[in-house]
């Protein structure tokens, strides 16, 4: 999820992105009655299609999954008081914290994906997140953070390794760890909506949060078209077909930055160093699960070129893309057969061994 102080021209901005980069359109013939329901949590547009359901299912589902987002967000959100940043304030004060039903699962989940991203994704970070101010990209008066600054709170070195959890307790041995979900909570929540609908017997549907999304279903011969969005250019550079059970999650330095004497500053950080990473403009994953693929697209931004293979295989992740800072695109086979390449001759490909 989006910080919670957005701005209304950012706003805005998601709405027109979301128009036009989600791109979603069927192909095929068959028909089954469709049903669309739009809402704005935290400043992310979301796009609920049900199918093959009835108006009244239809409505209970819309008004259970609104009053679910608004009530994660209000759960996970780190920048106002929640369930969130009251285990902070535990670990802060080095406590031992009680732990929501709702975090539970997510805290555990984001541990192995930290260990499986080699810390990659890394959301016991927050301290780091919040130094860069990136919720305020949009505000004048914004710079990068002091080197000394940096390096203090690198010191701390906080891990997802430092929490261990007891029944619904946690503690860290770390007070330096500070919990941020922003690259997971996304396609975690739309993996629980998921688990709702098909809960109420409705097995056809697709969530897109912001050209993020998840489908679940088969819809005869329709298919999903997403438009992956060109990193430094208006409009798409490739896209691709999402086809049943599967969610399509997308990292870029263009979502939120701004830039400070000629340089840009993005909203992925590096672990290790300390600032944004810089050798990768964009990755595109596909996976099943919606809430791995969103943390692998965070991961494997922060992998880059040299290294994104070898954690896309330790997460198990068999579908990537990624765009690195000199416009290259790297990509594994079964990723490239199923890529429609806007400039098909113009794009430098960079083509891995399998997944
Ligand atoms: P978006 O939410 O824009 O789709 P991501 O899923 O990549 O993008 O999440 C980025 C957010 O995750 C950042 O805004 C920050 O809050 C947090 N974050 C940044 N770097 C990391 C990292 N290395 N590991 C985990 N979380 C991170
Ligand atoms: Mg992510």
């Amino acid at each position: 999820m989006r910080p919670a102080r957005q701005t209304v021209p950012s706003i805005a901005r998601w709405l027109v992105l979301a128009a036009v980069l989600a791109q979603l359109s069927c192909s095929g013939s068959t028909t089954t009655a469709e049903r669309k329901h739009s809402l704005l949590v935290s400043g992310t547009l979301l796009e609920i299609t049900l199918y093959d359901v009835s108006d009244a299912a239809a409505a209970a589902a819309f008004d259970r999954l609104e009053q679910d987002f608004h009530a994660f967000h209000a759960s996970w959100t780190p920048w106002e008081e929640s369930n969130l940043s009251r285990i902070n304030d535990a670990i802060r004060a080095d406590e031992t914290a009680a732990v929501s039903a709702d975090l539970l699962p997510m805290i555990r989940r984001s541990q192995d994906l930290y260990a499986s991203s080699d810390g990659l994704f890394n959301p016991a970070i927050g301290n780091l997140i919040n130094l860069w101010q990136m919720h305020r990209h949009e505000e004048d008066d914004i710079r990068p953070p002091d080197a000394s600054e940096i390096t203090r709170i690198l010191a701390q070195d906080p891990r997802m390794s430092d929490l261990s959890i007891d029944g619904s307790r946690l503690r860290s041995s770390n007070p330096g760890v500070q919990l941020s979900l922003g690259a997971f909570a996304k396609g975690y929540a739309i993996d629980l909506a998921m688990d709702y609908l098909r809960s109420q017997g409705i097995s056809q549907a697709i969530i897109n949060a912001g050209g993020d999304l998840r489908v679940i279903g088969q819809r005869g011969d329709r298919r999903w078209r997403i438009g992956i969005r060109h990193p430094r250019e208006d409009g798409v550079i490739a896209w691709l077909e999402a086809d049943s059970d599967e969610s399509v999650f997308t990292s870029g330095d263009y979502e939120r930055f701004y830039m400070y004497q000629g340089r840009r500053y993005h909203h992925i950080l590096d672990p290790r160093t300390g600032y944004p990473a810089m050798a990768t403009t964009s990755v595109t994953v596909i996976h099943e699960n919606a809430g791995t693929a969103d943390a692998a697209a965070t991961a494997l931004f922060v992998a880059g070129p040299d290294r994104w293979y070898e954690i896309a295989r330790s997460m198990g992740i068999r579908y990537v893309m990624l765009i690195d800072a000199d416009g290259r695109l790297h990509m594994n086979p079964a990723m490239k057969r199923r890529l429609h390449l806007t400039n098909p001759e113009t794009s430098h490909i960079v083509l891995s061994q399998p997944l």
